[in-house]
């Protein structure tokens, strides 16, 4: 017997409908990549989302066709992610940090029919667009005014485009199963792989993330999501807020720690979202100037594991709540969150801190297991571990255009290598290729990387497995000081040794002056593993 509710499929275009209506004078500010801030509301937002699918329509793009992005967190960029999903196209957000090759490919792969791209990333894209032979569209987000002299083939300017239309448009109605966006990720191995999200999983993705033990964001916050809008939706937020309502403020390509603290103080932002690295250099602005961060109230951390010393930090020191989040382009991406229950709120702060660097329990809606080498189920009490395993509305099934499934029996195996606790809070101990095998057990490159950055005289820090003779493999660590004063290996070495079990402590150290990092700002342990191929340690 079926149900008899009201049959009406969850679109992304109803969320701006409903910000439109309800929240219709609440504001989305932009440092616009031309420069100046730009302010409008919701209302004029939608408008101009259905002004952009009536363009989209005019240029003939069809149902189901992709329509590619490489942009920064703007205006125009969220007016896409409406306007294009809203008319039953894909809106497909490309990572300009990629290399060429890997764009050309994945622009080629997708069929992406028109390409948006901020002038920022004309000349990237002037270079490859004779590779790019099914693209039948190239539009410059700009004005008039700022339309660049380019060989990109008949380039369209899109405030042209967008005030040649009357907004007089309705939003279709459709499946709510049709594909909305697509999101490569960068593949650390082999090609990089698409995936294809949907209207429905987009929209229940997005109620999950509003609630208040997810990111908690309501009509009464401001939005600033570091995180780019081409990296795995910016998290969901350009959808979320909308939902509730939120004011959002775009950051544009200003993601300098002086731009951000600008915009945090004058637009009065509540809620922020990045990765560590982002945090890093503005955990030193704010040290450097003795600047606060004001208004914001919690501070999103993901995309790499937060070191309990930046959480301390935020905590402590600016009175900021770090909520600790993880997940991955393939589940939309949040997975788990790490906000407290109320057993919790008598634990002291060392122990809080503890259970803030775990990676947070399960998403309402994500289901979460750890196996084995050999697929078996291990026990979730915070010391078995095993590779992470997740299911859900939100997670992907199959990558875009690939043969077969990416479910191991009906589940998404991540790469990740977690642990569980009894309260359900996961926390990753490696990538399952990042993991140290140190004579048959496991030494977590994380857990060590997190206790070299609480040095106070190091910046960053990585952790690689060295092939060594007798151990199969034994740690290197390489260290990133900060200018003023570097600390010594031996200082580095007696720093660690009561906090690390005797048999982690790295066989060599090595200081580097910088760090290779992926397109999503993570560390490159791939890169450091070709960088160190050849190195001998000293034990060895
Ligand atoms: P990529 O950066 O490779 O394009 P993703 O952004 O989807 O792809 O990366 C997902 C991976 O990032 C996860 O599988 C996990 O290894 C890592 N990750 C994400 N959040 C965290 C976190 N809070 N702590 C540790 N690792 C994380």
């Amino acid at each position: 017997m079926l149900g008899q509710m009201m049959d009406h499929p969850l679109l992304i275009s109803d969320l701006l409908t409903f910000s439109a209506q309800y929240h219709g004078d609440t504001e989305i500010v932009t440092r616009t990549v031309e420069g100046p801030i730009h302010r409008y509301d919701y209302r004029s937002a939608a408008r101009r989302s259905r002004q952009l699918a009536q363009a989209l329509a005019r240029l003939g793009i069809e149902v189901g066709d992709r329509v590619a992005t490489m942009a920064w967190n703007t205006h125009r960029h969220f007016e896409l992610y409406f306007g294009v999903s809203g008319m039953g196209a894909v809106c497909h957000t490309l990572n300009p940090r990629l290399f060429a090759d890997q764009l050309t490919y994945i622009v080629n792969h997708a069929g992406d029919k028109a390409v948006f791209v901020d002038l920022t990333f004309v000349p990237l894209l002037e270079k490859l667009a004779d590779q790019l032979q099914g693209v039948e569209h190239w539009v410059v987000m700009t004005d008039g005014e700022h339309m660049p002299d380019t060989s990109l083939p008949n380039a369209l300017c899109y405030e042209d485009l967008v005030e040649a239309e009357d907004g007089n448009y309705d939003w279709p109605s459709f499946d709510e199963n049709t594909a909305s966006s697509l999101c490569y990720t960068s593949g650390t191995t082999g090609h990089p792989k698409g995936v294809l999200y949907s209207h429905r999983s987009t929209v229940l993705h997005s109620y999950a993330a509003c609630m208040v033990d997810t990111l908690r964001l309501s009509a009464r916050d401001s939005v600033l999501p570091v995180v780019p809008m081409f990296h795995a939706n910016a998290w969901g937020l350009p959808y979320a807020s909308p939902l509730v309502g939120a004011k959002q403020v775009l950051p544009g390509p200003g993601l300098d720690a002086p731009s951000l603290v600008e915009l945090f103080e004058q637009e009065e932002v509540t809620t922020t979202a990045g990765v560590p690295t982002i945090w890093l250099g503005l955990l030193q602005h704010l040290r450097d100037t003795g600047k606060s961060l004001g208004t914001v109230r919690r501070v999103v951390i993901g995309g790499s594991a937060a070191p309990r010393s930046m959480i301390a930090e935020f905590q402590e020191r600016h009175r900021v709540q770090v909520v600790h989040a993880w997940g991955m382009t393939e589940t939309s991406p949040l997975g788990t969150v790490g906000t407290l229950k109320s057993k919790h709120e008598g634990l002291s702060e060392d122990a809080r801190l503890d259970l803030q660097a775990k990676q947070g329990r399960a998403v309402a809606g994500v289901q979460l297991r750890i196996v084995s080498d050999d697929g078996a189920e291990q026990v979730q009490d915070g010391e078995a571990f095993g590779e992470l395993e997740v299911k859900g509305p939100w997670v992907v099934g199959r990558y875009f255009r690939t043969e077969g499934e990416a479910l191991r029996d009906g589940w998404f195996p991540t790469g990740d290598v977690a642990t569980i606790d009894h309260d359900g809070f996961m926390q990753i101990t490696d990538r399952a290729k990042d993991v140290i095998k140190s004579g048959g057990e496991w030494i977590s490159s994380i857990d060590l990387e997190n206790e070299v950055v609480a040095h106070p005289r190091v910046a960053e820090a990585a952790v690689i497995g060295i092939h060594h003779p007798k151990w199969d493999e034994r740690p290197l660590l390489v260290v990133v000081a900060k200018p003023d004063d570097p600390p010594t290996a031996e200082e580095l070495r007696e720093f660690l040794q009561d906090k690390i079990a005797k048999w982690w402590m790295p066989d060599d150290i090595v200081f580097v002056d910088e760090l290779p990092h992926t397109a999503t700002g993570k560390i490159s342990k791939k890169d450091l593993r070709v960088r160190f191929e050849n190195y001998e340690l000293p034990t060895a």
